[in-house]
């Protein structure tokens, strides 16, 4: 780790899932098992991802977290029964599917030399509206630059990852949303859930959680962004995606154990 970090008494970790928690795409064993372990050592889990409601949904079913925050901190999920999930919009659910609904007559509208297809996920999505130019097509800088301004000036926020255009309306990022969720679902004001919480991303999109969580980690993927981003983590792991993810897990894990050690020695000294 470029700087070791100090975890404290922190029991709160918001995570991104592409490229933080996956590996090429894969979410490797590893990863999963460290998930698993954090979640049994009494951390609270808060995958963070600008990934679409269907992804959401398997997220909060199957794995060990407290909550989902997806499509770019739009809603997120809860569990609250063992087969029970619950979605809370940033604004309420019908705005959402009407400026969703809009937003695809615009995209249909565009009148260019081509044809903007979108995702093959879009029919998972709640509130974004995700036109693909990098991962089933394969449109040109110029072709992406003419959806983006022609999109842009009708109003709407468009975002570009690296294989999707994301068009939405609202004032929400994923912070936003991750402060929201430390009020509603864990009960805790902004400083407190600063001062318990760790964030781990990899990306330009993670930026407004570097921000706004000062105990924040990057996996070593990150450097190659870092030349572009205003906010950057507190420290970066020396791994890799998943791997540097592991790293940090480890580090956390040790930190926790040692404390309880040293609490432990005090009780019987
Ligand atoms: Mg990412």
């Amino acid at each position: 780790m470029s700087n070791p970090i100090e975890f404290g008494d922190a029991d709160i970790l918001f995570t991104d899932v592409d490229d933080t928690l996956t590996t090429d795409g894969q979410l490797l064993p590893e990863t999963y098992l460290a998930l698993c372990q954090l979640a049994a050592a009494g951390i609270r889990i808060i995958p963070v991802t600008g990934g679409c409601a269907g992804w959401c949904d398997q997220i909060i079913r199957t794995w060990p977290v407290t909550a989902v925050i997806g499509e770019g901190g739009a809603f997120y999920a809860e569990r609250t029964a063992p087969q029970t999930i619950r979605w809370h919009f940033w604004d309420d659910e019908a705005t959402h599917r009407r400026d969703q609904q809009n937003i695809l007559a615009a995209v249909a509208a565009l009148k260019l030399d081509f044809e903007p297809r979108l995702a093959t996920d879009q029919p998972f999505r709640f509130v974004d509206v995700a036109v693909d130019y990098n991962q089933q097509q394969a449109l040109t800088p110029a072709q992406v630059a003419s959806v983006h301004e022609a999109l842009v000036a009708q109003g709407f926020n468009v975002r570009q990852s690296s294989i999707h255009l994301n068009i939405w309306l609202g004032d929400f990022d994923k912070s936003t949303m991750a402060l929201r969720v430390g009020r509603e679902l864990l009960g805790l004001d902004h400083p407190e859930l600063q001062r318990r919480s760790v964030f781990i991303g990899d990306a330009p999109n993670d930026e407004s959680m570097f921000r706004n969580f000062p105990r924040s980690i990057g996996v070593a993927n990150i450097r190659k962004h870092l030349a572009v981003m205003t906010y950057r983590p507190q420290t970066i792991v020396s791994q890799r995606s998943g791997l540097g993810f592991v790293e940090m897990a480890d580090a956390w894990l040790q930190q926790r154990a040692g404390s309880a050690q040293g609490q432990a020695d005090t009780r019987l000294a």
